[in-house]
């Protein structure tokens, strides 16, 4: 019987260590009964995702992770199940570029205060394997010496509002659902604690996003602690929402989190499966 599934996970085409093949075969160690892969902005690992999890048995779904405008916290949308070949393929693309363009303002920024870095260090330093964004910096900024530690790049440099903080390109939570949607796919808040509302003002803006189409929460997450986990899935009840989980597992560059952290239970994703199923008609 399928008791687990991981719903949240990069690899290292967007900001995580390991590759798609090393993924699943962990998520196989780990008892992980079916995955979704979220990586930040891209889909480029999900054919050699769905190619391993194949092969071990494992079941997988089509996942990514946007960022939408989005203050006093920051606001990730969960896209699941959508055709990889559909509109979202061509906006991610434009989303690949935007970040080709922040990049060296980051590193304009970074020389100025005394710490040049090159993109190809940067590539060979993170063996990013394929976007560049603040993890990859901070894990070089660490290996030339300029912090002690990952997260002084970070807290000194790189957060919302340091020095070399440069904002990202991003959509606004309506055009993110949009997209999502007309892809056949189902979108869902991630970690909303981290969109740093509580109460009324919380609820509000989840109805809000309900309002505008979205599909779910995820309530587990290892930001979540155990009353955060039923505020949120009360939430999800009063707007109709679906609940869903996952580790937002990142390897080496988030190492307290492990694979299947928190033991998302598999009937999310057969929930989830029949709200793919109805947006995918309804495309
Ligand atoms: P980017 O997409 O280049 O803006 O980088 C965003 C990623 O940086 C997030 O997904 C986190 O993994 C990481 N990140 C953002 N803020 C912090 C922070 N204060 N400390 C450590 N990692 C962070
Ligand atoms: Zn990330
Ligand atoms: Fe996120
Ligand atoms: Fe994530």
């Amino acid at each position: 019987m399928k008791t687990v599934a991981d719903l949240h996970m990069h690899t290292n085409h967007s900001d995580g260590t390991l590759n798609p093949t090393e993924l699943a075969r962990l998520a196989k160690d780990q008892g992980v009964d079916a995955v979704a892969l979220t990586d930040h902005d891209t889909v480029t690992g999900i054919g050699e995702l769905v190619e391993e999890t194949n092969r071990l048995g494992l079941e997988a779904i089509a996942g990514v992770e946007l960022s939408a405008k989005f203050s006093p916290g920051t606001l990730h949308i969960l896209g699941y199940g959508f055709d990889v070949k559909g509109p979202i393929r061509e906006k991610l693309i434009e989303f690949q570029k935007a970040r080709a363009e922040r990049n060296p303002v980051i590193f304009e920024r970074l020389k100025a205060m005394g710490m040049p870095l090159t993109l190809e260090e940067v590539k060979e330093i993170s063996q990013a394997k394929n976007q560049v964004g603040r993890p990859h910096i901070a894990k070089a900024m660490e290996a030339k010496g300029y912090v002690k530690t990952y997260a002084e790049a970070f807290d000194k440099y790189l957060t919302k509002g340091g020095p070399a903080y440069v904002p990202k390109a991003a959509w606004s939570a309506q055009d993110c659902i949009d997209l999502i949607h007309e892809s056949g796919g189902v979108a869902v808040i991630a970690h909303p604690i981290q969109m740093k509302l509580q109460g009324m003002n919380l609820r509000e803006k989840i109805k809000e996003l309900a309002e505008m189409g979205l599909d779910g929460l995820e309530v587990i997450h290892p930001d979540h602690n155990a009353g955060e986990q039923k505020g949120f899935t009360r939430l999800a009840e009063e707007f109709d929402l679906l609940t869903t989980g996952g580790s937002d597992f990142h390897g080496d560059h988030k190492p307290g989190i492990q694979l299947g952290q928190g033991r998302p239970p598999y009937v999310f994703l057969e929930k989830l499966r029949e709200r793919i199923k109805q947006r995918r008609k309804a495309v």
